[in-house]
């Protein structure tokens, strides 16, 4: 079980620093391991933006 597919989640990185992701099923987001970023997923698709995601340092 997971958010999006899980051959996708291997290639996908954070736009912002190309770190890896961990998924937050409870939230359906991806959440940036080095910033803390959280990238929105919505209908199994990341939206990997920084003006859509949320938390992160600048917060
Ligand atoms: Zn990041």
């Amino acid at each position: 079980m997971s958010l999006i597919d899980p051959q996708l989640a291997a290639i996908l990185v954070c736009p912002v620093d190309k770190a890896d992701l961990t998924e937050d099923e409870a939230a359906s987001r991806l959440v940036c391991t080095q910033c803390g970023r959280r990238y929105p997923v919505r209908d199994g698709i990341p939206v990997m933006l920084v003006d859509e995601a949320d938390g992160g340092p600048d917060e």
